[in-house]
């Protein structure tokens, strides 16, 4: 799952990072506001982390811009502006929803987990896949109710087939999952990580289509 956060202050944009990649998350970091609209015209993002105030585009004119060009990607506003009435107008303005500056950080991600599952159109916790299940905040899979060691790299890869059970995906699509900007990625590194799945998974669980990608199964 990539993340794009958007942040301009470099001690807490440092410390939202770490947070959210030790949560299994790809994070993109863009520190003001045009460099947010660029990359979300380029990115395929889960999900964006918003501060308001931010030099070159205000954050609540850069929600504007991507409400009005229909991008329906959850947007969460970490800010600082406490105002009943800012926190009236970032939800108004297509806002999924509104954390208060100072944050906790397990709280953020606790509600970064719950966007992206209110954006799939599941209220569970946790992924499942016949008898497959990824609970995604815990980081942990287990299969047929055993449990299965995953790096975070297999993890996250897993977790993209799994957000779509039966959905199939590019080798290039799992990259924008799974890899952030500035992350050496090696040409055959999505091949690698599904080779070491299948070995714990099991060959079938996870279907090559040929010349179009991936997708998970049942069985
Ligand atoms: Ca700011």
């Amino acid at each position: 799952m990539r993340i794009l956060l958007v942040e301009d202050d470099a001690m807490i944009g440092k410390a939202v990072r770490q947070g959210l990649v030790a949560a299994g998350f790809a994070v993109d970091w863009a520190s003001d506001g045009r460099e947010a609209e660029l990359a979300l015209a380029n990115g395929v993002y889960d999900l964006v982390v918003l501060d308001l105030g931010l030099p070159r585009k205000d954050g609540m004119a850069l929600l504007a811009t991507l409400r009005g060009a229909g991008n329906p990607v959850p947007v969460l506003i970490a800010s600082a502006r406490d105002a009943v009435r800012d926190r009236i107008a970032g939800l108004e303005a297509g806002a999924d929803d509104y954390v208060l500056k100072p944050f906790d950080l397990d709280e953020l991600i606790a509600r970064v987990r719950a966007l992206l599952r209110r954006h799939a159109g599941s209220g569970s916790a946790l992924l499942a896949c016949g008898t497959l299940v990824l609970d995604p905040a815990r980081r942990t899979a287990t299969l047929d109710g055993a449990d299965v060691a995953l790096s975070a790299r297999e993890f996250a890869v897993l977790e993209a087939l799994m957000q779509r059970p039966g959905a199939v995906l590019s080798r290039e699509a799992l990259e924008e999952k799974v890899y952030g900007w500035g992350e050496e990625v090696g040409s055959n590194a999505i091949e690698v990580h599904l080779h070491h799945l299948r070995r714990k998974l099991g060959g079938n669980r996870i279907r090559n289509v040929r010349g179009v990608g991936y997708r998970v199964s049942e069985d």
